[in-house]
């Protein structure tokens, strides 16, 4: 099984933190064709959380509820929903040597995420400081710390759990050149999921790679340009930034559901399922995680978006991200 293991599992790097769980092996070799679903690359972030009755003025200081600390950030979310459907998983991240890390790297083997890409030092732990006031609206500082140094090289570094995924998701929590990196990684038949978020411009080279690009309206306007002529519908959106050089698009529209466009010209309208919603965040995360999982399954984009629309809407019937993401037995339980 050590021989088995990818090649940079094996160089001594002191800053791989390991599971150190076996790859999974028959007589005959592997078991697997690969060894993950998915392999999401992105940040990891501790959120600290606390209630103010108001927000403090510039040199004021007002006191808040006892601080609630989750583990957040995008890649690490979509790492832990990915694995509660039941999807092998794992996550190239970076994270702090410190509490916050340590805390992110448990909650994730918890939820069933390998770490063997999660770096470990370099800066401290990503943390977005959230205030939340009565009326429930955040103000929340982002500091990406260890985020911003997961380096192109150590995407190259990682290259072998490029081979050994079906499908690699990305984020923009990360530097950019590394989005680009892992672009440049990818195996032949590997496929490529990104959601831009938090947007901004991308290079042809990344956008022509991603199958498919998954925006809300906030990022399509972003993705496409200032000057760009989005048009008014959803569909004319979409035929905006297929032009840009992406295979397909899928624009969520939150409790109106999704739409699914490919370069051949297929569009396709995909319901959202009827739900209580109770906190939208994290919806995004769920349903990019779900749709990446079934595309590497196998299923079309239409099959695989209405699956992530189920999962989409479970997560939106509980509070919090990760703690609202839900398994495949309540997805299917939620409907028809
Ligand atoms: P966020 O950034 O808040 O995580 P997002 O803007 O990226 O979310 P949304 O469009 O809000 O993504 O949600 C993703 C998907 O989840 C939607 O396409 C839809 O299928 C599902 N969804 C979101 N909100 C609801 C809702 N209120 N009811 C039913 N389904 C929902």
């Amino acid at each position: 099984v050590e021989a088995a293991r990818p090649a940079h599992w094996q160089t001594g790097r002191t800053d791989l933190l390991t599971d150190r769980r076996p790859v999974q092996l028959t007589g005959m070799g592997r078991l697997f064709m690969y060894d993950y679903d998915l392999l999401v690359v992105g940040s990891a972030n501790a959120d600290l959380v606390t209630v103010v009755e108001r927000r403090p003025a510039a040199g004021e200081t007002v006191l808040g509820s006892d601080l609630v600390v989750h583990p957040g950030g995008k890649g690490a979310n979509q790492a832990v929903a990915a694995a509660r459907l039941g999807a092998r998983t794992a996550l190239l991240a970076r994270v702090g040597n410190d509490g916050h890390g340590r805390l992110l790297l448990d909650s994730m083997r918890d939820a069933g995420v390998d770490t063997v890409g999660v770096l470990v030092g370099g800066a401290p732990t990503g943390v977005a400081l959230i205030t939340v006031d009565p009326s429930g609206d955040n103000s929340i500082v982002v500091s990406p710390g260890a985020n911003g140094r997961l380096s192109p090289e150590d995407i190259r570094a990682a290259g072998s759990l490029f081979q050994a995924a079906r499908v690699v998701s990305a984020q923009l929590e990360i530097p950019l050149e590394s989005v680009v990196e892992v672009v440049r990684n990818l195996s032949p038949e590997g496929r490529f999921v990104l959601n831009p978020s938090p947007p901004r411009p991308l290079p042809r080279e990344v956008l022509a790679a991603c199958d498919p690009l998954i925006v809300n309206e906030h990022e399509a306007r972003v993705i496409a340009g200032a000057d760009a002529e989005l048009g008014d519908s959803p569909e004319d959106w979409a035929k905006t930034l297929l032009a840009l050089g992406p295979r397909s698009v899928v624009i969520t529209l939150g409790a109106e559901g999704a739409l699914i466009a490919v370069r051949a010209g297929e569009r396709v309208r995909v319901p959202s399922v009827p739900v209580e919603a109770v906190d939208t965040t994290g919806a995004g995360d769920a349903f990019t995680a779900a749709l990446a999982w079934r595309l590497g399954a196998g299923e079309s984009l239409a099959q695989a978006a209405g699956y992530a629309a189920r999962v989409g809407a479970a997560a939106v019937t509980r509070p919090g991200a990760q703690d609202s993401f839900p398994t495949s037995q309540e997805v299917e339980a939620l409907c028809c």
